[in-house]
């Protein structure tokens, strides 16, 4: 009963998780997950702010309104530190109640120290990403910006920052509203590590991203080393075969040994659920920010291409439209001979298939190793930078 409990609590947190974190992929559209997704990003707080103003009054609900704005349109450390209580309670539970196995059967004792290894280069990482310059444009080097990423006249034109008044806002540059600041090659904001991503900073973000999917992948499989060592050095499958009578093989042998964990290392067993969840889910976005590096791009910029190419549509679907009207008033006016053949008719393209095809030509593509070496090396810490035009 208990380990059916202890399953159904992992299964729980795994949906919510899920939900929480990718509930608005694509491949959960129209299910349960984007639902439950909903419900917890907006559905659940509207429903708390609605409680709240119900049973406290109006003061209470403008108070959490407040805190609201403070949380997310200002910059703050909620979640840095909601990072490093993760981090430091995962460390401590998996400490407290794994390490009294290591040494074990199948893992050294060294695992006790690359651990702590692991853990201080991910907080470095974070420190790098959190506190380092994202690149941030001013008046001063807003030239050299420019020189550095020319517009590409299709989603950047050159235009003046409205907030920080500089007259030439550089292309692939962001005013970012919770910062108050125009970041060179803006990314997004990130609000774990309360700054923004940008030109100068990528590099420690991926890095972070990557780092932290090798840590939570290195728990689960030195945990998962550690049941199997227990399973070694208490002679598990021999009590089993030999005293229970369970017949040696591997679909006889497994149901017994998953209730044995359950029951016995349930901590252990809740620990690797959880690591695994959380490494696939840095998987996939570690896999999207190194996508976006390869091809030069940013984040900010598929979503501006996004609305280029459904704005390029819409004027592309005017055309023909217009083009198909024109054809028809030409022929009703009798300036255009009606088509004799039926097949010929047949034959001629349509207007709709004219359409010229809708392209990304991003021109900051210049090849993975170049694009690989401006995330390592960003242009505004190269001397090419300095020596570029003052305006
Ligand atoms: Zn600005
Ligand atoms: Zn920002």
């Amino acid at each position: 009963m208990v380990q059916w409990a202890l399953v159904l609590h992992g299964l729980c947190t795994a949906t919510v998780v899920v939900s929480f974190l990718c509930g608005q992929w694509p491949i959960f559209e129209g299910t349960f997950i984007e639902r439950l997704h909903y419900f917890l990003t907006f559905g659940a707080y509207d429903y708390f702010l609605r409680f709240v103003g119900k049973i406290f009054g109006s003061r209470a609900k403008n108070c959490v309104l407040g805190v609201e704005r403070y949380c997310c349109e200002r910059p703050n450390p909620t979640l840095q530190i909601f990072y490093l209580a993760i981090i430091g309670v995962t460390y401590v539970i998996i400490a407290k109640s794994s390490f009294k196995y290591i040494p074990g059967y199948y893992v050294g004792e060294y695992h006790k120290y690359l651990s702590v290894v692991a853990v201080v280069v991910g907080l470095v990482l974070f420190v790098l990403t959190s506190f380092s310059d994202p690149g941030t444009v001013t008046a001063e080097n807003a030239s050299r910006y420019i020189s550095a990423y020319p517009y590409d006249d299709l989603i950047f034109v050159e235009r003046e920052c409205s907030t920080c008044k500089i007259t030439s806002r550089p292309a692939r540059a962001k005013h970012c509203k919770i910062c108050d600041r125009c970041v060179a090659r803006f990314d997004h904001h990130c609000g774990w590590m309360n700054n923004c991503i940008g030109e100068k900073n990528t590099r420690y973000f991926v890095a972070f991203l990557f780092w932290h999917f090798l840590i939570c992948l290195y728990g689960a499989v030195v945990l998962g080393l550690i049941l199997a060592g227990q399973l070694q050095e208490r002679k598990i499958i021999y009590i089993l075969t030999v005293y229970y009578g369970v017949e040696n093989s591997f679909s006889a042998l497994f149901p017994h040994v998953v209730q044995y964990f359950l029951a016995s290392y349930n901590a252990q067993i809740l620990l690797t659920v959880f690591l695994g969840i959380i490494s696939l889910l840095l998987a996939g976005f570690f896999g999207y920010h190194a996508h976006l590096c390869l091809t030069n791009m940013t984040t900010n910029e598929t979503f501006k291409w996004q609305d280029y190419i459904s704005w390029k549509r819409k004027v592309n679907e005017a055309k023909t439209s217009e083009t198909a009207l024109k054809e028809s008033l030409n022929i009703m006016n009798g300036t255009t001979p009606v088509p004799q053949s039926k097949w010929r008719t047949f034959c001629k393209k349509s207007p709709l298939q004219k359409e010229e095809p809708i392209v990304v030509n991003n021109v900051y593509n210049k090849g993975v190793f170049c694009n690989i070496y401006e995330i390592l090396v960003p242009l505004s810490q190269r001397r090419s930078f300095f020596h570029s035009k003052d305006a």
